[in-house]
């Protein structure tokens, strides 16, 4: 089990191993359980009729400086998969996307770090096609078909960006569910 935490977050006292249907990290004062539950996550793969997808250069204030990912990042608290997919896209790339549909749905398991739950959206530029790199990128590239891919900063996007420039278009749901009815699991 990793072990993210050494605290815990409402009491301050020491996390310690203990079972819950499996083992779990438990405050050994209030009895918190932490579950230590991946982070969602959005990728999107931005790109035109002719297949080319755009993909950006990870800049010195990020994880993998100088490779290369999908635009995306995480989930906010009141966010839907879709609004962060745009706003994150707008941050890094300038573009504004209307994501067309569920690509796929990616789970990431991480040693040393959370593990993420990743929602991979197929995008169309909406407007203006000029894209300026900002936030969490340096440059971008407008990546052909049938060519090398730069030193990709995952294996995920590097699966799926290959995958889509092979012809798998596939859109396994319209983008934009959500509820505001607040039901947990
Ligand atoms: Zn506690």
């Amino acid at each position: 089990m990793s072990t993210l935490f050494k605290y815990c977050a409402y009491c301050g006292g020491t996390l310690q191993q203990g079972t819950v249907s499996r083992v779990q990290q438990v405050c050994s004062k209030c009895g918190e359980v932490f579950w230590n539950n991946p982070l969602p996550g959005v990728v999107v793969i931005i790109h035109d009729w002719r297949g080319r997808v755009l993909l950006g250069r990870r800049s010195k204030s990020q994880k993998r400086e100088g490779f290369w990912s999908l635009p995306g990042g995480f989930v906010e608290r009141g966010e839907t998969y879709r609004d962060a997919a745009i706003r994150e896209v707008q941050e890094e790339t300038g573009l504004t996307v209307d994501p067309i549909g569920l690509h796929d749905v990616i789970s990431n398991l991480n040693a040393a770090e959370p593990d993420t739950l990743v929602v991979v959206l197929l995008a169309w530029i909406q407007g203006d096609t000029k894209t300026e790199p900002g936030d969490d990128f340096d440059a971008l590239v407008w990546q052909q078909p049938n060519t090398e891919l730069p030193p990709m900063a995952f294996a995920a996007d590097e699966m799926v960006v290959r995958r889509f420039q092979a012809g798998d278009w596939n859109v396994v749901s319209r983008a934009g569910n959500n509820f505001t009815d607040g039901e947990g699991i």
